[in-house]
């Protein structure tokens, strides 16, 4: 497969149509007439296209209007600038969770705040490196998860409950994913973290986040230390 020719989302073969159509960037959802598409339908426009991938993370998350975190943690680690195993996916988790609670939140105040938000979970996310969770025992996805927590509640290492919160939150998708067991699989990690997020904040926060409780990894052909049987997400249709 030649990945610098194929679709980004898909990795699907590109068509050049005979005739332009007007359609939608699948990351940005800017609008473009295009004579380029996958046989999918997909069209990644010339600015996401020259992303790395925190800057489509991060540009994705800004236009989307999705609130299922999975579903878009997904779209994300399908795309080909999203590695199979990497420091983005510390990015990925409170990215999504962040612009998950604000859309299901709505209104004009909650548009600026996800935007404030993503523009700060970035800055923090990027001080934890690929490889955190075997070398300093804390997985990346888990930090990622305290993160957003401390983010919405406003925390600070001299708050009371927020702090408690967000620690709270950290340390209970750590000991999942933890509990998961086996050698590296970023998507594992952030599903179980993803999973874990949305349970603490309807708890705490009081607000329900709507999710897909069905996950079928699409990963595993890609992952060399897949668990296979014995990952929770796995399925040999997929
Ligand atoms: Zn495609
Ligand atoms: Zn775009």
């Amino acid at each position: 497969m030649d990945h610098k020719t194929d679709c980004l989302v898909c990795g699907k073969e590109l068509d050049y149509l005979f005739t332009p159509v007007q359609t939608n960037c699948f990351y940005c959802r800017e609008k473009a007439e295009t004579d380029v598409m996958c046989s999918g339908g997909h069209f990644v426009c010339d600015a996401c296209h020259r992303l790395g991938a925190m800057d489509l993370i991060y540009r994705y998350c800004i236009r989307t209007s999705k609130h299922d975190p999975i579903v878009m943690a997904t779209e994300l680690m399908r795309s080909k600038k999203v590695a199979m195993h990497g420091p983005e996916h510390h990015f990925i988790v409170p990215a999504v969770l962040i612009t998950a609670y604000y859309n299901t939140l709505g209104g004009i105040t909650s548009i600026s705040e996800k935007e404030k938000k993503l523009r700060e979970a970035l800055r923090r996310s990027e001080k934890v490196p690929g490889g955190f969770c075997g070398f300093y025992g804390a997985c990346g996805a888990a930090i990622g998860t305290g993160i957003f927590i401390s983010l919405v509640t406003g925390a600070t290492p001299l708050a009371r409950q927020e702090w408690m919160l967000s620690n709270m939150m950290t340390s209970r998708s750590l000991s999942c994913i933890a509990h998961s067991g086996g050698p590296r699989c970023c998507k594992r990690d952030t599903y179980i973290a993803l999973v874990e997020a949305v349970a603490f904040i309807e708890e705490n926060l009081n607000v329900k986040i709507e999710i897909d409780p069905v996950i079928h990894c699409c990963f595993h052909s890609l992952n060399r230390e897949c668990l296979k049987s014995a990952c929770p997400f796995y399925d040999e249709q997929v």
